[in-house]
């Protein structure tokens, strides 16, 4: 209960951030215990049963998980990994099988037999999943996509073209987009359900998902689009998005977000246009805003701020990069996280 309060309010994120440490000692305590739990003779002595208990674990749970996926209406490929990652036998039966035991319903034998196969299925949990990777790439090449996402607002794919598409429509994406307003077309990938429906609300195509995911991505028109955005702060996803984008759409101009020097160079190495380092040009303004308080004219304030500017321009110039756009006209300054 505590947990769907929380996850519903503002503070969110800020209370997962803080909990996060704490949950992966939890779980760190956990799997030893278990470990400690498991008497090794009585593995050794009972392997066939253990074998026989494993195999209902993994294949029979697994394919259960499967097929309820896939009933749920999930694709192909989704039901396998998810019977994949769910083919282990985790806390809560150790929780039931505890309270077999204390009730006398299960064996002391039956106890320890499942305590070793949950521990054994936990184990081969990695593999198991591994062997799933190419059935899902398999299945996923055969079935035609189906992106399981919502499009609010957007205009149906064939009317969009030489659109701009932004993906993530916070305090980045939003300037972004109140800049475009007017002056091109442009449709936000959005995850957030709440953004999506104020957005929907201010009549802004949108289509509600991951921009990371290639399906999500594709709905945008890509193939179409004029530019492509990348407003979001998760350098992963922000990473599978330009390498997306690159390896699909090479003609098409990748404008990306980010935090770290490391990070800016490695996306312009794989071929973004231009990659914005938040915390640099927040520098740059505060620069700018600083030397004017200590009465430097404009023009010298303009010169300093541009050539710091050039300094960046002349690092990047050294590493080899594949095209270039103009200087960034919008700088869009943003809070130090
Ligand atoms: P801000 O940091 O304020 O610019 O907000 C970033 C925005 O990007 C938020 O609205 C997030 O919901 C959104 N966002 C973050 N990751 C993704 C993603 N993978 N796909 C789509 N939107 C995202």
């Amino acid at each position: 209960m505590a947990g769907i309060v929380v996850g519903e309010s503002d503070l969110s994120h800020q209370i997962l951030g803080d909990i996060l440490p704490l949950r992966d000692i939890f779980a760190g305590l956990f799997f030893v215990s278990v470990g400690m739990l498991v008497d090794p003779w009585f593995v050794l002595r009972n392997l066939p049963l253990l074998l026989v208990t494993l195999v209902l674990i993994v294949l029979a749970k697994g394919a259960l998980v499967t097929l309820l996926s896939a009933l749920l209406g999930t694709s192909a490929r989704t039901a396998v990994l998810t019977g994949a990652i769910l083919a282990q036998s985790a806390e809560f039966s150790f929780l039931l099988a505890s309270v077999g035991a204390e009730l006398g319903a299960v064996s002391p034998t039956v106890f320890s037999l499942m305590l070793a196969g949950a521990a054994a299925s936990i184990v081969l949990l990695p593999g198991v999943y591994r062997v799933s990777l190419p059935l899902a790439a398999w299945l996923q090449s055969r079935s035609p996509a189906t992106p399981s996402v919502e499009v609010h607002g957007a205009p149906s794919e064939p009317e969009l073209q030489g659109h701009v598409v932004i993906c993530g429509y916070g305090r980045v994406g939003q300037v972004i987009g109140s800049a475009l307003q007017s002056r091109s077309s442009f449709i936000v990938i959005e995850e957030d359900p709440r953004r999506v429906l104020q957005l929907r609300d201010q009549g802004v195509s949108v289509i509600q998902g991951n921009a990371a995911i290639p399906a999500v991505l594709e709905r945008a028109g890509l193939a179409r689009a004029q530019a492509l955005i990348v407003a979001i702060p998760d350098p992963v996803a922000v990473r599978q998005i330009v390498d997306y984008a690159r390896q699909h759409h090479p003609p098409l101009p990748v404008i990306a977000r980010t935090h770290s020097e490391d990070e800016r160079r490695f996306l312009l190495g794989r071929g973004a246009e231009e990659v914005v380092l938040g915390e640099h040009e927040l520098a740059l303004e505060m620069a700018h805003h600083a030397l004017a308080l200590v009465n430097v004219n404009a023009a010298e304030a303009q010169g300093a701020i541009h050539q710091l500017r050039g300094q960046v321009g002349a690092e990047e110039s050294e590493r080899s990069r594949p095209r270039r756009l103009r200087p960034p006209q919008v700088r869009v300054p943003e809070e130090v996280e």
